[in-house]
């Protein structure tokens, strides 16, 4: 059973890309469309990252993986941060996407 779905916020309803990509999202996540729901959790965390990144939420508290990126950016030096955009895909699913406590 998954966790409850986010209410994302209203500029992400009012981007016609992220829009559609929710939709995509969304479809395969009711259904059993696992390869498709991941596939379109990518293109929208990456569309995020590309076109939201001022939006982007921070560490959600009691994710255990945002507590690994977290650590983990504690230690790495600027370049290497800038480089890493797996921390921010991560966060920007926090936006439409269940949180698994593990
Ligand atoms: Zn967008
Ligand atoms: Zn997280």
């Amino acid at each position: 059973m998954l966790p409850p779905f986010p209410d994302p916020p209203r500029w992400l309803l009012a981007c016609g890309t992220c829009a559609e990509l929710l939709a995509r999202y969304r479809a395969g996540a009711g259904g059993r469309d696992r390869a498709g729901t991941l596939s379109a959790e990518s293109d929208l965390s990456g569309h995020l990252v590309a076109a939201h990144l001022a939006e982007l939420p921070g560490y959600a508290p009691g994710c255990p993986t945002c507590t690994e990126w977290q650590a983990g950016a504690a230690h790495a030096s600027a370049a290497t941060l800038a480089l890493a955009d797996s921390d921010l895909r991560h966060r920007a699913a926090h936006l439409f996407a269940p949180t698994l406590t593990g």
